[in-house]
């Protein structure tokens, strides 16, 4: 194999493993609690140990050797898929063809714009609002359609700005929009991303994702939260606020990400909110103070009655009032869907 491939692997890994040490050492308790979801920490760790593994190999000059016929395993697959150890004339039809179909999509990357309308549901009353940090975005929202033609809304948010998280975010919104109309849940959505991305060596970073279906005749939300901040539902009916929280990590942390789907009763009146942490971790102009998930809430409790567009500008003025009117360091998107 050539050795401008392994060393450009090696690169990729040695960056993976600064982020991921990075992100161990860095990240606050409380924000790590987000992102593993009901993941444990010592996951990250056996994904480091992944990683080392391949390092060492490559050292020893046995990395990218197949184990069956100690011929060199091809450069695609490893660029794909890192920890291949096999070359492709060993796998089944089935593995061959699941293969393909992933080659495709990690290959399928383009420039595409975020939404410019939201969809029309009757009986929903939905808004959306998305500003860049910097000029280009690692906020991502969208509204797809499933298999069955439910709409799923997603918000997610790529760690890190500028331009890196921008490419990833764009590629993102891809694979959304090729796996989606091929199931009927979120959750096999996220779980084929992550399987994507988690040993790719182009994925040094990873990505918090709300992902939710919504029924409209029967109100019913079907969601899987990898790792995002918990998107609210206030339920005017009771005044009461409920926390959408992460059912699994977030996407590209590790590899047995044990994402599950949970399921919520929208009722009559109720206002879902999704969002990046742009908005609650936004500061006060001369406090240390964030805008926090409490300040959230009250918005929505004390403005009840706007339609969704109005709630997404009093959010907007909220979080302005609050800042003194300051740039935002990071991205932030709002998405509100009420139930009329
Ligand atoms: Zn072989």
């Amino acid at each position: 194999m050539q050795t401008s491939i392994i060393n450009r692997i090696r690169e990729g890994l040695l960056e993976k493993k600064e982020t991921l040490e990075h992100w161990q050492v860095a990240t606050p308790e409380s924000q790590k609690e987000i992102e593993l979801g009901s993941c444990d920490e010592a996951l990250v760790d056996t994904e480091l140990d992944i990683i080392d593994t391949s390092l060492e190999k490559m050292d020893e000059g046995a990395y990218g050797i197949c184990e069956i016929c100690h011929e060199a395993v091809d450069s695609e697959l490893l660029q794909m898929d890192f920890t291949a150890t096999v070359c492709l004339g060993h796998y089944t039809e089935t593995e061959l063809r699941q293969l393909e179909s992933e080659l495709e999509l990690s290959q399928v990357i383009q420039r595409a714009l975020l939404p410019q309308h939201v969809p029309t549901i009757a009986r929903y009353d939905i808004a959306a609002f998305s500003r860049p940090a910097q000029i280009v975005t690692g906020d991502y929202f969208d509204f797809l359609q499933f298999e069955d033609g439910t709409r799923g809304f997603v918000v997610g948010d790529v760690s890190g700005h500028g331009v890196s998280a921008g490419m990833l975010m764009t590629s993102l919104q891809t694979v959304f929009h090729t796996l989606t109309p091929e199931t009927d849940s979120p959750v096999d959505v996220l779980k084929r991303i992550n399987r994507l991305y988690i040993h790719n060596i182009n994925f040094t970073t990873f990505v918090t994702i709300f992902f939710a279906k919504l029924e409209p005749l029967t109100r019913m939300l079907s969601y899987a939260n990898a790792g995002h901040n918990s998107p609210l539902v206030y339920r005017r009916s009771t005044k009461e606020v409920i926390w959408l929280k992460p059912t699994g990590a977030a996407i590209g942390l590790m590899e047995d990400n044990r994402l599950h789907e949970e399921t919520i009763q929208l009722m009559e009146g109720d206002i879902l909110l999704l969002y990046t942490d742009g908005v609650t971790e936004s500061f006060a102009s001369q406090e240390n103070e964030q805008f926090g998930y409490s300040r959230l809430a009250e918005v929505l409790q004390q403005h009840e009655d706007l339609s969704a567009t109005e709630l997404t500008h009093k959010l907007r003025q909220s979080l302005s009032d609050f800042t003194g009117g300051s740039l935002p360091v990071d991205d932030i998107t709002i998405v509100v869907c009420k139930v009329n």
